[in-house]
């Protein structure tokens, strides 16, 4: 039988951005016994997907091919289900870089033409015309770019998440949070080599599922031997509170992306506040576990100080006005890039009954309202086959791996690293909303 019966135990791990995806679409197939363990209630503060907004890039993928474009073809449909439609934001996008070896990638390795209706942009005056007076008043010191009207924008992050659980929740899924969402193995068949049978979780209670489906983002790799496909990596968002006349300006702005200094839209409408997140390879944090290199991540609300000067750097060649504006929040976001960036969706060939739904690679965020689907059916036996292929488990392609890796990513600076936390000292972090003078 490939399908379970509608009334069969099936645990979740991890209500973050795909966990709740899943949930909603299993839901929607019917399950009716759905369990989502998570240590925190939704929206997860260590989710990557708790964030005011993110990029949705929907057109022109770097290889357009049957797997990117199934991929765009269900997030498009999905961004139209009502559960999702009010949270994106079809406002177009610029997508830029300064170095040369960046200017060359996001042209032709990033698909924009003008023949794909991208606009070229060369001179800071035809950067500055892409959004109402009075928002872009920088020089755009070397930048070179594209702007596209349509086909791209953002999507409101943490709210599409939290209204895809409410969803999935009026469905009948039970979300499990605290210790008792905390997940602290997997729990194992005693009569049947390697099949999974379920959880444990840190208040001693087992969880039992006759599938389990791993959805725990970059801490998958705490609960599971990933065999090196995930490489933990964050990224570093801060925050600036606008005034309420440049939160009217500031409305369906496109996205300003520069694939080396970073990049924002406009402010959320409940706070006011313009996120700025700083785009580079990433950082790892590297420490030795078990005789071997992890990157393990850890959750702070704080930033490297040399993420906020690049911040400042981005900010004082675009919107000057705003470079010395304190910041508001600031926080590291970790993600897990798969060695091809493709993600890693399907079941695990050793341990019956174990579903992956990880390796978001910096992009899951678009599909929110699709992937859960792909992982549905990864459950059900009932994947795609190219799509199966591409997703599959493929400890193969991570044997000896670069964790150095820039993975088609820039910066910092054009210094073209992956940079490591364990090289910021504790006195090289932002302090915001700590007390200054703390010793
Ligand atoms: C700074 C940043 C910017 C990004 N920008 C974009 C963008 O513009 N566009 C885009 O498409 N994508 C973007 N992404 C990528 C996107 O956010 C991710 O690919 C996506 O959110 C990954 O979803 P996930 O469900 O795998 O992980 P997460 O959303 O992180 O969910 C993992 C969940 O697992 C839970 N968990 C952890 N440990 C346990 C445990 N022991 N037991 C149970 N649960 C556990 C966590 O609490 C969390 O809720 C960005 C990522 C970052 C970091």
């Amino acid at each position: 039988m490939s399908e379970p019966a509608k009334n069969s135990p099936i645990i979740i791990v991890g209500a973050g951005t795909w966990g709740i995806s899943t949930a909603l679409h299993l839901a929607r197939r019917g399950y009716t016994a759905i369990k989502v363990l998570d240590p925190y209630p939704v929206p997860s503060p260590i989710s990557a997907g708790n964030d005011v907004n993110k990029i949705l890039e929907l057109a022109d993928s770097p290889e357009t091919n049957y797997v990117s474009t199934t991929l765009a073809k269900a997030a498009v449909s999905g961004w139209n289900d009502p559960v999702f439609q009010p949270y994106f934001h079809e406002t177009g996008a610029i997508i830029a870089a300064t170095s040369v070896g960046a200017r060359e990638y996001i042209t032709s390795g990033g698909g924009m033409t003008a023949a794909n209706g991208w606009i070229p942009l060369s001179t800071a005056q035809e950067f500055r015309d892409t959004m109402p007076e009075g928002v872009l008043t920088g020089d755009f010191p070397g930048w070179k770019g594209w702007w596209k009207k349509d086909g791209a924008g953002w999507v409101a992050a943490r709210k599409s998440m939290e209204s895809a659980a409410r969803e999935a929740a009026r469905l009948g899924v039970t979300f499990i949070s605290g210790l008792a969402g905390r997940v602290t193995e997997l729990v194992y068949a005693e009569d049947e080599d390697g099949a999974v049978r379920g959880v444990r979780t840190a208040d001693g209670h087992v969880h039992m599922g006759v599938k389990t489906i791993l959805c725990a983002g970059a801490a998958a790799e705490s609960l599971l031997d990933m065999k090196d496909q995930l490489r933990p990596t964050a990224w570093t968002l801060a925050h600036i509170k606008m005034t309420p006349e440049e939160v009217k300006l500031y409305k369906d702005l496109p996205v300003l992306f520069n694939v080396e200094r970073g990049f924002f839209m406009e402010p959320d409408e409940d706070k006011h506040e313009l996120k700025i997140c700083d785009e580079h390879p990433g950082y790892c944090n590297w420490v030795m576990e078990g005789g071997k290199l992890r990157s393990k991540p850890f959750a702070k609300e704080q930033i490297p100080i040399e993420s906020e000067r690049r911040v400042r750097q981005f900010l004082r060649e675009t919107m000057p006005y705003l470079a010395n504006r304190p910041f508001s929040f600031a926080r590291i976001c970790w993600c897990a890039d798969t060695p091809d960036r493709k993600f890693l969706i399907g079941t695990h060939p050793e341990h019956k009954d174990l579903v992956l739904g990880v390796g978001g690679s910096g992009h899951g965020f678009a599909h929110i309202p699709s992937v859960g689907s792909f992982i549905a059916d990864a459950m059900e036996m009932k994947l795609d086959p190219k799509l199966a292929e591409a997703f599959r488990w493929r400890p193969a392609t991570a044997v000896g791996r670069d964790w150095g890796a820039l993975q088609d990513r820039y910066g910092p600076d054009g210094s073209n690293r992956v940079m490591n936390f364990q090289d910021i000292n504790e006195d090289g972090w932002t302090t915001i909303g700590l007390d200054q003078t703390r010793v």
